[in-house]
């Protein structure tokens, strides 16, 4: 078996359309590169639900605000190539550049890119369904492969592709954690070793939030309040936002009713790290 590496947006077309016509159904698993457990978990999917694979590697410079860390964003694309052939990846569309010197146009996801996250990093969801969808335009799949880990970009990119009729289907798959229970993460590579310890934390206080809501606490605040002490424990933690949310429209919970997303996004030094579980609708 070989593996396709494929650098521009009309290669990519183009091998897409080959294996459509030979009856192929395409998945396509979107990453920045630096690949780890949690990219490879969607791989494996990708490939249950499609005949070939398009794993595409691009560190996309517009969902990233100046001052964060584009610069030092790990690139490892050996690395990164060698397991996608280990997976059985069959192309790899690692484009040089996605955006043209004279490039205006943005995709917005109105509302839902402005709260969470989007309250600290106004601008990162936008940079992110734009080059979902330029992604989307240029590998044309029929299935694609996100991360429950983004919980909130994952949602998004749903509301996304059903709004601009993309007609690809969007398949939301569970997060990989470390041992102790840390969301594996590209970005925990830069967390000094004190740091690396006390980011477990963020699993233990969702944990406390399920178990909270599995012994009939259904009070938003009293969950929240309990996540914050707990993290609060961890003095090189410091909390950017804690939420509980209706798992399909992220605005105001109706405990019991729905299944509420509970998510949070906390700061060790300048390393944002984000989390989230969902607190099951009561039976
Ligand atoms: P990234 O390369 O960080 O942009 O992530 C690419 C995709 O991998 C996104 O859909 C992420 O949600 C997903 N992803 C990242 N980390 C994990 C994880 N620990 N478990 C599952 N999916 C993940």
């Amino acid at each position: 078996m070989t593996m396709k590496v494929i650098k521009t947006v009309a290669e990519m077309r183009e091998w897409t359309l080959s294996r459509k016509k030979a009856g192929r159904q395409v998945g396509l698993v979107p990453t920045m590169g630096f690949l780890h457990e949690g990219h490879l978990s969607l791989i494996r999917r990708a490939k249950q639900e499609s005949d070939a694979v398009v794993v595409s590697i691009y560190v996309n410079p517009t969902q990233f605000a100046p001052g964060e860390d584009l610069d030092r964003y790990p690139r490892d694309f050996k690395r990164d190539q060698q397991l996608c052939l280990q997976e059985g990846v069959d192309a790899v569309f690692y484009p040089d550049e996605m955006y043209a010197p004279d490039h205006k146009t943005y995709v917005v996801t109105e509302e839902l890119s402005k709260i969470l996250c989007g309250v600290s990093r106004p601008d990162h969801f936008r940079g992110v369904t734009t080059i979902v969808a330029k992604l989307f335009n240029s590998v044309q799949p029929d299935t694609a492969v996100f991360g429950q880990k983004d919980a909130q970009q994952a949602l998004i990119i749903k509301r996304m592709a059903a709004d601009l009729n993309f007609g690809i289907n969007i398949i939301i798959s569970p997060i990989i954690r470390e041992n102790d229970g840390l969301a594996v993460s590209s970005r925990n590579k830069y967390l000094t070793p004190e740091q690396r310890q006390q980011a477990a934390v963020l699993y233990r206080s969702l944990r406390a939030a399920e178990q909270e809501y599995e012994q009939g606490n259904v009070d938003p605040v009293s969950i929240k309040n309990k996540m914050k002490e707990i993290i609060s424990e961890q003095p090189l933690a410091k909390i950017d936002y804690i939420a509980l949310v209706n798992a399909d429209t992220l605005t105001r919970p109706k405990p019991g009713t729905n299944d509420v997303l509970a998510a949070l996004a906390v700061f060790f030094d300048k390393t944002r790290l984000i989390d989230n579980t969902i607190l099951k609708k009561r039976r």
